[in-house]
C-alpha cells in the first residue's frame, strides 16, 4: 500500500523520476537527491511505513533483506572501502521524509555532513 502524497511512494509508483538502482517486489533503491557522500543511496520499502518506530514484526523479513542488500549495492555503486548505514527516526532523529528509508553512505571522505 502506498500513500497518495508521500514523496517516496510517488517515486515507488514512478510518478517522480529517479534512477532505479535496484528494485524487487518489496524494495526500491535510488540515489539521494542531495547526496551527503560520494555514494548516497536510499533504500525504501515499496509499501508505505512511516518510521522505523511504526515497523512491526510483519516487517522483520523486509528490514533484514534491506540490511543484507546494502553491502552489495554500496560496493557496486563504488563504496569499495566501507560504508555507513543511517536510519533517522522522528523529529529528534532528524527524519525529514516520513517514509521509512535506509541511507547507505560511502565513498572517499570527507563527506558533506553526517
Ligand atoms: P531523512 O532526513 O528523512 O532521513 O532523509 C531524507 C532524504 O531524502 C534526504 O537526504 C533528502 O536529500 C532525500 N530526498 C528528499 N526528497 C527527495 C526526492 O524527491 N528524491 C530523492 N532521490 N531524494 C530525496
Ligand atoms: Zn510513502
Amino acid at each position: 500500500m502506498t500513500e497518495p502524497h508521500c514523496i517516496f511512494c510517488r517515486i515507488v509508483r514512478g510518478e517522480l523520476p529517479t534512477k532505479r538502482i535496484f528494485e524487487d517486489d518489496e524494495i526500491l533503491v535510488f540515489p539521494d537527491i542531495n547526496p551527503a557522500a560520494p555514494v548516497h543511496l536510499l533504500m525504501v520499502p515499496k509499501t508505505h511505513v512511516a518510521t522505523l518506530d511504526a515497523a512491526g514484526a510483519e516487517h522483520e523479513r523486509l528490514l533484514g533483506r534491506m540490511l543484507l542488500l546494502a553491502p552489495r549495492l554500496a560496493r557496486e555503486q563504488g563504496a569499495t572501502n566501507g560504508f555507513r548505514i543511517v536510519i533517522n527516526n522522528g523529529p529528534d532523529g532528524g527524519q525529514e521524509v516520513y517514509h521509512l528509508h535506509v541511507h547507505v553512505l560511502g565513498g572517499p571522505r570527507p563527506w558533506k555532513r553526517l
